[in-house]
Parts: C-alpha cells; sequence; structure tokens
C-alpha cells in the first residue's frame, strides 16, 4: 500500500510536470516560426521631458501575437528565447523594425528623437556586434545617434569584454542606456570607466516612493550621481502626479510611465503624437 499511494503521488506529480514540460516545448516551437510567420510586433512607449511635455525619445517593446493565446508579453517568451538561443533571431527582428520605424517617422516629420532598444545579454556578447548593429542602421538608413541601446548592469559585470564593446559602439555615435538601474550588481567605478549616456532608474524605486523615504533618498542619490556625471536620467514606471511631483522635486527632467502613456502600437504614437498641435499637450 506504501508503493501504491507512492505511486500515485508519482504520477499525479509527473503528469503535472509532463503538462508543463509541453506547455513549453509547444511554446518554443511555436516562437521558432514566429518571426516568420510575423507574429511579433512592436509597442512603442514615449519618453517625456516634464518641463514642456513634448517626447524626447521613445522605447520599443516587444510583444509576440500568438495564433490562439493572443498577445504575450515579453517577460514570458524573452527567457524561453533566451534558453533556445532564438534571442539572437529576434533580437535582429526588433532592432531592424525599431530602426526602420523611426527612420520612417523622421522621413514623415516626426520629431527627430532616439529610439531605444533592449538587448538581451547574449546580443551584448555577440562578436561583432558593433559591425552588425552598423549594418542594420545602413539598411533602415537610421543615423547612428538616433539608436540607444538599453543594457543592465549586470551585462557590464565582465569588465574587460564590456569595455571594447561599448567603446566600439560609442565611436560609431550609438547611445548608451542603463535599464533597470539600481537592481543589478552596480558598481560605481563601471559609470566611468563606460561611455553611458542615459540612466534609468528602476521601477521598483518609483513604486512607493510617495511614503516610502528611504526609495525617496535613493532615486535623489541617482539624479545627482548622474548630474554630476554628466550623463542623462530618466525614471521609469511613473504612474501618478504624486510620483511626478517628488521626481520634478528632485530635478529629474524625464520620466516614462503610464501617467503619460502605455506602451503604443506605432499608428497609436503617430495620433497622440505627431499631429500637429496635440505633440505638446501629450
Ligand atoms: P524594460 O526594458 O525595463 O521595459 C519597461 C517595462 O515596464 C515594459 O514592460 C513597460 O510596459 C513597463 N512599464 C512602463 N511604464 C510602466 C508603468 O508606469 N507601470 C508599470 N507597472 N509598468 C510600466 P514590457 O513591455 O512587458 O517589457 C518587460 C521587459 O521585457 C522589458 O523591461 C525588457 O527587459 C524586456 N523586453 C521588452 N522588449 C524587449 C526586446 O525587444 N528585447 C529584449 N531583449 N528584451 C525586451
Ligand atoms: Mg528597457
Ligand atoms: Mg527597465
Ligand atoms: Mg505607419
Amino acid at each position: 500500500e506504501v508503493k501504491k499511494k507512492g505511486k500515485n503521488g508519482y504520477q499525479y506529480f509527473s503528469n503535472e510536470l509532463v503538462k508543463k514540460l509541453q506547455e513549453k516545448i509547444e511554446l518554443e516551437g511555436d516562437l521558432r516560426k514566429a518571426i516568420a510567420k510575423n507574429e511579433l510586433l512592436l509597442h512603442y512607449q514615449p519618453q517625456i521631458r516634464t518641463s514642456d511635455n513634448s517626447m524626447v525619445g521613445i522605447e520599443a517593446l516587444v510583444r509576440w501575437n500568438h495564433p490562439t493565446k493572443g498577445i504575450i508579453s515579453p517577460g514570458v517568451f524573452i527567457p524561453i528565447a533566451e534558453e533556445t538561443g532564438l534571442i539572437n533571431d529576434i533580437g535582429t527582428w526588433v532592432l531592424r523594425e525599431a530602426c526602420a520605424q523611426m527612420r520612417q517617422w523622421h522621413d514623415e516629420g516626426g520629431p527627430l528623437i532616439p529610439i531605444s532598444v533592449n538587448l538581451s545579454s547574449q546580443q551584448f556578447h555577440q562578436p561583432h556586434l558593433a559591425e552588425y548593429i552598423m549594418s542594420i542602421l545602413q539598411e533602415t538608413g537610421l543615423e547612428p545617434q538616433y539608436l540607444e541601446l538599453e543594457i543592465t548592469e549586470s551585462m557590464m559585470m565582465d569588465a574587460t569584454v564590456s569595455t571594447g564593446i561599448l567603446n566600439k559602439l560609442n565611436e560609431h555615435g550609438i547611445r548608451i542606456s542603463l535599464d533597470d538601474f539600481g537592481t543589478g550588481y552596480s558598481s560605481l567605478s563601471y559609470l566611468k570607466m563606460f561611455p553611458i549616456h542615459k540612466v534609468k532608474i528602476d521601477r521598483s524605486f518609483i513604486r512607493d516612493i510617495t511614503q516610502n523615504n528611504n526609495d525617496k533618498a535613493i532615486v535623489a542619490t541617482i539624479i545627482a550621481m548622474a548630474q554630476h556625471l554628466n550623463m542623462e536620467v530618466i525614471a521609469e514606471g511613473i504612474e501618478t502626479k504624486d510620483q511626478l511631483d517628488i521626481l520634478t522635486d528632485k530635478d529629474c527632467g524625464k520620466i516614462q510611465g503610464y501617467y503619460f502613456s502605455k506602451p503604443l502600437s506605432a499608428d497609436d504614437v503617430e495620433e497622440a503624437f505627431f499631429v500637429p498641435g496635440r505633440a505638446s499637450n501629450a
């Protein structure tokens, strides 16, 4: 009877596991075909200068329109893409699509602002990354100063590798932004070693900033640090007026968050931000 109980327990557990594994394998298979089937799309979230509410940048964020499951967020499929090596193909698609879209916006009289593209660590450590990105810029006709690559602190851990990559990108005129700043293994010495144009204060410091004095102090410190190092600074995840007021008070001039705009389709960006007369009251 002990044996039987054990067997039942095992079967139950095993069924659950098998089901999860099957789901994952299915998703992997679907993801493999997603690019060819044109199921990936980009949404774009404006970055706003608070002094005049103008759009000073925009971040490309990938989504997967799955044939049966609907829109899947990058938090779900980027880890699978990284595990399976599909991230390089997806990353290339994202870069090309984002650069082509920004070039088209520039041609259509949209604001001359850079587009931010997230890089995964596998892409970042690709040999010849700079050359490969330059070829995408050439292909799409976007000038290098209008591309901003978002990397995280942990990607820079291998300082000897990263110095080479970042210096090369910088020499080509491509901008570098440190995403999710304050959540990784940050070393302040990296900040002066590397050519970094912008730091993005992570949303986790913003969420409770109206009540939490530690968060307030950390955010004020990051802003002051960026200013001293002549870097731009932007806060992510601003959802309320109260949060915005604190950031304005701490002299953070740029913000990205639902308070101003959720990530939007390209058409919605054009409608909300490009129509003359509406650009200034975004
Ligand atoms: P991230 O680069 O830090 O992007 C910001 C995330 O926060 C986005 O989620 C955005 O929709 C969300 N967000 C923005 N404002 C607010 C706000 O006010 N409140 C809240 N609650 N959330 C806000 P999303 O689009 O789901 O992307 C999640 C993460 O997936 C990104 O974080 C980035 O790390 C990754 N990711 C997205 N697109 C790509 C891509 O093309 N390539 C790679 N490698 N990673 C990507
Ligand atoms: Mg980002
Ligand atoms: Mg972030
Ligand atoms: Mg269009």
